[in-house]
């Protein structure tokens, strides 16, 4: 063993009390027990967790890909395209995928829960790699390993798309427990397929009275789906006549995408339903009293879904990869080459990504395509050149049939001022049935791509 592997066992050792903890699940929850657990004390399956883990399947360089969501579900999938040679293996904390792209139509009974759900096994065997379910803790670069609940695993590359966390501090909501049990009790729906479930419940068995719902500010995954989402509840609410007011709180000055097309929803389809207020940053959340605080006002509540502003993975910033400078704590990654600034070996995709391109599925799936790429070229030596990824999000707002507008966009480079900007960007702003048809064609291709032959 040499020293650095002592070091890491020790850091980590320190780390798993907690860091198992948040791994069960709820937010805050690391904060709840950091209790540093010294070797001598840790409980006997512990000594499990640094133990190479038990896989079948050793050949070639390995890839690993953190995350079977969409961007970890396409890098595994076109590794293996670009470079058969490698032995790729897709992790995930979860047993089977749900899509959260669609959803919204889910929830106002568009779609069957089916046609989101789709089984890791399925993407492995079709495309020819190896996935796991196991929990990602820790990550020692300088001996390429992944500590995991199952123990480690070595690696040639690897690559991070653990997607994003929510940020309850930034809603006034620092307490642990209170954390949790705003988690619990009105999820997001953003993160977790348990968080979408509830919220199904919640919107079918909703009485009356206010429902609140909120966009959050920053950088957040999806920006037409709280919108949209609105436009699902509301289409739910007027099928089943129920007498609610749904108070949608916007902590940004305005609606952030496909503005006119909104607004023509909220006013036309949903005046009876949808309060629109812009500029109502959530400052604190009465839990037990139902009550939600802005600058200015407070409004009661009889249900509600949080949607927290969010962050990128805990999961970057404990493993020390984060940016500094990043208010989200995305990852500190070249932004043409997507490698954690000074290792070429360990690369940040989709939500957790350091640059700004939208937060979308689509956008993972692009993007993930060059990634690809990119590390199989470093493999061989060759150079991959920088393509934009592509942005491609429909937004339903009218239900039987279901009726949906889009957008579609690039992204280019601004040399002088060093940021990126859109690029090409195209958007229907009148919804329609063949926008609907499209979201369902859309969503069943990709679903084709990334799990079927
Ligand atoms: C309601 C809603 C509607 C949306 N609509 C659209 C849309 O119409 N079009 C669109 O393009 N996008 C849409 N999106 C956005 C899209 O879902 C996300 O941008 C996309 O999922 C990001 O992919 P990702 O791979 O980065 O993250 P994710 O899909 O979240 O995947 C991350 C994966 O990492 C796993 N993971 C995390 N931590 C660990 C760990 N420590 N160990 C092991 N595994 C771990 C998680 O289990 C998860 O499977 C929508 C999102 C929502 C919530």
């Amino acid at each position: 063993m040499t020293d650095h592997d002592d070091i890491s066992r020790r850091r980590f050792l320190q780390l798993s009390g907690a860091t198992l903890a948040a791994a069960a699940g709820a937010p805050g929850a690391a904060a709840a027990t950091q209790t540093k657990t010294a070797v001598g004390d840790a409980p006997p399956g512990f000594a499990r967790l640094l133990r190479e883990a038990s896989l079948p399947w050793t050949s070639g360089a390995r890839v690993v890909v953190v995350g079977g969501g969409w961007s970890g579900l396409t890098i595994a999938k076109y590794l293996k395209r670009h470079n058969p040679a490698f032995d790729v293996l897709l992790i995930d904390k979860h047993p089977s995928f749900v899509s959260f792209p669609l959803s919204n139509s889910w929830l106002a009974d568009q779609i069957q829960l089916d046609f989101l759900s789709h089984s890791f096994f399925d993407a492995a065997l079709n495309h020819d790699y190896h996935f796991v379910q196991a929990t990602v803790l820790d990550v020692d670069r300088a001996t390429r390993k992944v500590y995991t609940d199952i123990g480690f695993v070595a690696y040639d590359y690897l690559v991070l798309a653990p997607g994003i966390d929510y940020d309850y501090a930034r809603i006034g909501v620092g307490d642990a427990e209170q954390q949790a049990l705003l988690f619990q009790r009105y999820p997001g729906g953003f993160v977790s397929a348990s968080e979408l479930l509830t919220i199904k419940h919640k919107i079918r068995s909703f009485r009356g009275g206010t429902f609140l719902l909120n966009v959050p500010n920053g950088d957040y995954r999806c920006t037409a789906a709280p919108y949209e989402r609105a436009c699902m509840v509301a289409a739910v609410f007027k099928k089943r006549r129920v007498r609610a007011r749904i108070l949608l709180l916007d902590m940004n000055t305005g609606i952030k995408i496909e503005k006119n097309g909104f607004h023509r929803a909220f006013d036309e389809l949903y005046k009876d339903y949808i309060e629109y207020l812009p500029s109502s940053e959530i400052s604190g959340i009465d839990l037990d009293g139902k009550r939600v605080s802005t600058e200015f006002d407070e409004y009661a509540f009889d249900d509600a879904i949080l949607y927290p502003p969010i962050r990128a993975s805990r999961l970057i910033d404990e493993i020390g990869i984060a940016n500094p400078q990043s208010p989200q704590k995305a990852a500190n990654t070249d932004p043409f080459r997507y490698h954690v600034v000074g290792d070429e070996h360990v690369y940040v995709t989709g939500d957790s990504r350091g640059q700004p391109f939208s937060k979308g599925g689509h956008t993972a799936h692009s993007e993930g395509r060059y990634v690809a790429e990119v590390i199989a070229g470093h493999a061989l030596g060759k150079d991959v050149a920088w393509r934009s990824p592509q942005t491609m999000c429909f937004s339903s707002v009218e239900i039987d049939p279901l009726q949906a507008m889009s957008i579609i966009t690039y992204y280019k480079y601004n040399t002088q001022t060093k940021l990126f900007d859109f690029d090409r960007t195209h958007m229907i702003e009148t919804w329609d049935v063949q926008g609907g048809q499209a979201s369902l064609a859309w969503a069943e291709g990709m679903y084709r791509d990334l799990f079927y032959r």
